[in-house]
């Protein structure tokens, strides 16, 4: 096993280094001055902070014009090693986590998943310690090192302190998640809100490349967004951002667990429909997916439900829209299993509480499985070793 101090380290001395790689690494191939026009960054600099990346491995240069241009010409495409390293990321739900092994481009290797036992902190880093030592034996085929884990967990995720605050799923109050999971599995440890390691892999590989501004809303057992503002993923000045989950949107609906009424989440969360649905039928179901079932063979009660839930849906998304104007919200998660019972009330309610230009924001569905989320955990690893230490 590895200490937990970094076994390599990456030559990023500045925050232009790392902005540089992730351009090449969402973009890429690129040529210098690309990357130049696309970081706002003048050739020169683009030039002298490839320098120590190209010689650690971490870029390559394509010779496009080989016998022609001689390398290091700053025609060349550069482009991101994809097999110079290797990262982990697990993604922890309620009862199972999955986790993956990635390449440096974020590429998914290998991917595994294990039940948990139980919630408590112990249990699941037990749990976790052993899917890690799985995809560690497996990493070792590849002759690179895994140079960071990245975890993904709901809830309210301090990033800089590692810690994680609140998870109502875990039932987890300020557990020291990063320094634990570090000790146990022998990595340096990233933890980060699951729905915001999701939106750095959209951010990077998926529906939000090429954008400065858009939101990802994860439809399940919680509903989660995850923001990008200029560029930036928001984590919130207190690590809470974007909580659209817990935007009242009928303060006599039934209560949250937050301790208010009428969220979002309490109308239209996967348990608070299966409660709901229950109310409203009289019939003792005993899940999502017998929720879907009434609901789709025309059981009125269901669907209306579900109806509601949508309404709550989309007045959620147009307040986000509302405040932020992204030009995209993907909604994902896998409440999406329901989602042609609720598309178009989502659709109604936010054409008519969005504001403005800001029903202009396009809202398209992406049905990402929990492997994507493990990727984005494995993402925020990757960040975190590409980012320059501050000190
Ligand atoms: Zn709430």
């Amino acid at each position: 096993m590895q200490s937990t101090s970094r076994a390599e380290a990456f030559p990023a001395s500045t925050p232009a280094v790392s902005q540089i790689f992730t351009t090449v690494l969402s973009h890429g191939p690129l040529t210098r001055l690309e990357v130049a026009r696309r970081t706002g960054l003048s050739p020169a600099a683009v030039t002298k902070a490839v320098r120590p990346l190209i010689e650690a491995g971490y870029l390559v240069e394509d010779s496009a014009e080989e016998g022609r241009a001689a390398l290091g010409r700053p025609a060349n495409p550069l482009r991101v090693d994809g097999g110079r390293a290797l990262f982990t990321g697990l993604k922890v739900t309620g009862d199972e986590i999955i986790g993956v092994l990635v390449d440096l481009c974020c590429r998914i290797r290998t991917a595994r998943r294990v039940p948990l036992n139980g919630r408590a902190p112990e249990e699941v880093l037990a749990a976790a310690a052993d899917l890690v030592q799985e995809l560690l034996i497996e990493a070792d085929g590849y002759g690179v090192g895994v140079l960071g884990l990245g975890i993904a967990v709901s809830g309210d995720v301090d990033r800089a302190e590692g810690t994680v605050r609140y998870s109502p799923f875990l039932e987890w109050r300020d557990v020291p998640l990063a320094e634990l999971a570090g000790t146990t599995c022998g990595l340096p440890v990233t933890v980060d809100n699951d729905v915001r390691a999701l939106t750095v892999a959209e951010q990077w590989f998926g529906d939000g490349v090429g954008l400065s501004d858009f939101a990802v809303v994860t439809v399940g057992a919680g509903i989660g967004c995850g923001l990008v503002v200029h560029g930036q993923v928001v984590a919130g000045a207190h690590g809470v951002a974007g909580e659209i989950g817990h935007v009242t949107v009928d303060p006599a609906g039934p209560p949250c667990h937050c301790g208010n009424r009428g969220c979002v989440e309490a109308i239209a969360a996967d348990g608070a429909i299966v409660t709901q649905v229950r109310e409203a039928t009289g019939m003792e179901i005993a899940d999502t997916a017998e929720a879907v079932d009434l609901a789709h063979r025309g059981n009125a009660g269901a669907r209306a439900v579900y109806a509601k839930a949508g309404e709550a849906i989309g007045r959620g998304i147009a307040t986000v829209a509302n405040l932020l104007g992204p030009e995209r919200v993907i909604i994902s998660g896998e409440g999406l299993a329901a989602y042609d019972l609720f598309a178009e009330q989502i659709r109604d309610a936010f054409a008519t509480a969005a504001f403005g230009s800001a029903a202009q924001c396009e809202v398209r569905t992406r049905p990402l499985p929990f492997e994507e989320w493990a990727r984005g955990a494995a993402a925020t690893a990757i960040q975190s070793f590409i980012t320059p230490d501050p000190n």
